[in-house]
C-alpha cells in the first residue's frame, strides 16, 4: 500500500513552491491508490506556531489535497527517545562535546592541509574519565549518528540512479547539546513509524538521504523509495521563501486565483508537459509523471498565475461551480444559463456578482444618444426571448436606422449592462429580460 508524507514546518506560510511539494505526493497517492499523511515538523517549539499549523491545512484543502493523516512531531518525542536509545545500544549514537567554536577552528585547520572539512571523530576516542572530565567542567553532550563509510546507492524516481559517498561525510549530529533533535532522526522515525513507502520532496534534501538511508536500514532493516523534485523559482530565477510571504497560498487565494490554476502550474512547471488550464485534479493526475520531472531549473513566471487563472474559470462547467456561485448569491432560475454567459468574461470568480447585478438586479444604463435608445425600444421583441432574440432585434433596428457595427451595438450596451465591454448581448438579453431591458433603455436605473 502506497503512502507519502507531506512534512512542512509550521514556521510560516506554505507557498507555490511547497505546494508543488504536495501536489506530487498527492497525485502520486491517488495514481497508487495511496494515502496522504500531513506531518507537521514541529520539533523547533519556538519557531513553530499551531496559527501556521492551521493556515497550511486550510491551504491544502482548499486547493483539494485533503490529507488522509495528520500527525504533529510535537507529540511524538517518546519514539524519537526510543529510537535514539536504540542507536546509542547499537553503538551508532555517540556522545561529542567540541563547541561550535572548537569545530570551526578544526575545520579551518583542514582545509589549509588540504584534507576535506569531515568530522574527525575525536569523540569516539575519549575515555570514560575524560567524559566525565568534559561534564564536571559543566560541557554537554551532542549527539553524532556513526555512518558507515560506504557508498549509499538509490534510484531516485525522479533523477534516476544517485549515490552519495557516506564516508565524504560528517557524522551529522541528531541531538543538540540542549536536547532537542534536529529534523533528521525524527523523519526517518515517523517514516518508518507511520509507513511511509515514497518519500518525495524538494531536491535541497537530496545531500540527507545518504544519511538517512542509513538510519533506515539501521533501525528498519530497509529503506522508502525516494524522489527529489527541482525546486520551483520565480522568472528570475530566485528561490521562493517561507518567511517573505512571497506567492504565499494565502495571498493567492485572496487575490482570487483559482486553486486548480495554482496546482496545475506548481505540477507542470518543469516537467515535459507546457503548463495549461486543468478542469480537475484528476486529470491533471492523468497529466502527471515524477519521470517527466526535468532535473533543470522549474522557473515560472508569477504573472503567468492569473491569466492561467482566467483560463481555468473560463473552461469551468456549471456543476463544477454551484456552490460557489450560491456563495456570491448567484442562484435560482437564472443560474444555469448565466454562468456559461458570463465566465468567459471573468478573471476572478467574485466578478460573478457584477454580472449578476447587471442580469437580476439595479444598475444605471448610460444613454449615450437617447433618440437612438429610444428607437430601439419601440423594436424590442416581445418575450419569450431565446438566443436569437438579439440578432433579430439589432436586425430590425440596422433596417430602421441604417446604423451598423459599433455605432448600432455600442449603445445599447452601454444602455443594458452600463459597461463599455462584457459578455455576448445575445446571451445577455434573455436573461435581463424584456422588462428591466425597457427600462434601461429609456434611462431608468432598474
Ligand atoms: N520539514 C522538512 C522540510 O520542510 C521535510 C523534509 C522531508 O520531506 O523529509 O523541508
Amino acid at each position: 500500500m502506497t503512502r507519502v508524507r507531506f512534512a512542512p514546518s509550521p514556521t510560516g506560510h506554505i507557498h507555490i513552491g511547497n505546494a508543488r511539494t504536495a501536489f506530487f505526493n498527492f497525485l502520486f497517492a491517488k495514481k497508487n491508490s495511496g494515502s496522504f499523511v500531513l506531518r507537521f515538523d514541529d520539533t523547533d517549539l519556538e519557531r513553530s506556531r499551531e496559527e501556521y499549523a492551521q493556515g497550511i491545512e486550510t491551504d491544502l484543502r482548499w486547493m483539494g489535497i485533503d490529507p488522509d493523516v495528520i500527525v504533529r512531531q510535537s507529540q511524538r518525542f517518546a519514539l524519537y527517545d526510543a529510537a535514539a536509545q536504540k542507536l546509542k545500544e547499537m553503538g551508532r549514537l555517540y556522545p561529542c562535546y567540541e563547541t561550535a567554536d572548537e569545530l570551526d577552528r578544526r575545520r579551518k585547520r583542514q582545509i589549509a592541509r588540504g584534507v576535506p572539512p569531515v568530522y574527525d571523530r575525536a569523540a569516539l576516542k575519549l575515555t570514560d574519565e575524560e567524559r566525565a572530565a568534559l561534564e564536571a567542567q559543566g560541557r554537554k553532550a551532542h549527539w553524532r549518528f556513526k555512518l558507515e563509510e560506504r557508498t549509499m546507492h538509490w534510484n531516485d524516481l525522479v533523477r534516476g540512479e544517485s549515490h552519495i559517498e557516506a564516508g565524504s561525510l560528517s557524522d551529522p549530529v541528531l541531538i543538540r547539546e540542549d536536547g532537542t533533535y534536529l529534523y533528521t532522526l525524527p523523519s526517518v522515525v515517523d517514516d518508518i513509524d507511520l509507513g511511509i513507502t515514497h518519500v518525495i520532496r524538494g531536491e535541497d534534501h537530496v545531500t540527507n538521504t545518504a544519511v538517512q538511508i542509513q538510519l533506515f536500514e539501521t533501525l528498519a532493516g530497509k529503506a522508502p523509495i525516494f524522489g527529489h523534485h527541482n525546486l520551483l523559482t520565480t522568472a528570475s530565477g530566485e528561490g521562493l521563501s517561507k518567511r517573505s510571504g512571497a506567492l504565499s497560498i494565502a495571498s493567492l487565494r485572496q487575490a482570487g486565483i483559482e486553486p486548480l490554476a495554482i496546482a496545475a502550474l506548481a505540477t507542470l512547471t518543469g516537467s515535459s508537459d507546457a503548463v495549461h488550464p486543468v478542469a480537475s485534479l484528476q486529470e491533471l493526475g492523468g497529466l502527471f509523471d515524477l519521470s517527466h520531472v526535468s532535473r533543470g531549473a522549474a522557473r515560472f513566471d508569477e504573472n503567468e498565475l492569473a491569466t492561467l487563472s482566467a483560463r481555468t474559470l473560463h473552461a469551468m462547467a456549471f456543476g463544477d461551480v454551484v456552490s460557489r456561485l450560491a456563495q456570491e448569491g448567484v442562484s435560482g432560475a437564472k443560474a444555469e444559463a448565466f454562468w456559461p454567459a458570463v465566465r468567459g468574461n471573468l478573471e476572478t470568480f467574485s466578478d460573478v456578482r457584477e454580472w449578476w447585478r447587471v442580469v437580476e438586479q439595479v444598475i444605471d444604463p448610460v444613454i449615450e444618444d437617447a433618440e437612438y435608445c429610444s428607437a430601439a425600444l419601440a423594436l424590442l421583441p416581445d418575450e419569450p426571448y431565446d438566443a436569437q432574440t438579439w440578432s433579430r432585434w439589432t436586425a430590425a433596428i440596422k433596417e430602421r436606422t441604417g446604423r451598423k457595427g459599433k455605432m448600432l451595438f455600442h449603445p445599447l450596451r452601454l444602455a443594458l449592462t452600463g459597461k463599455d465591454s462584457g459578455p455576448e448581448l445575445a446571451q445577455l438579453l434573455p436573461l435581463i429580460g424584456r422588462v428591466k431591458a425597457a427600462a434601461r433603455l429609456s434611462g431608468q436605473s432598474s
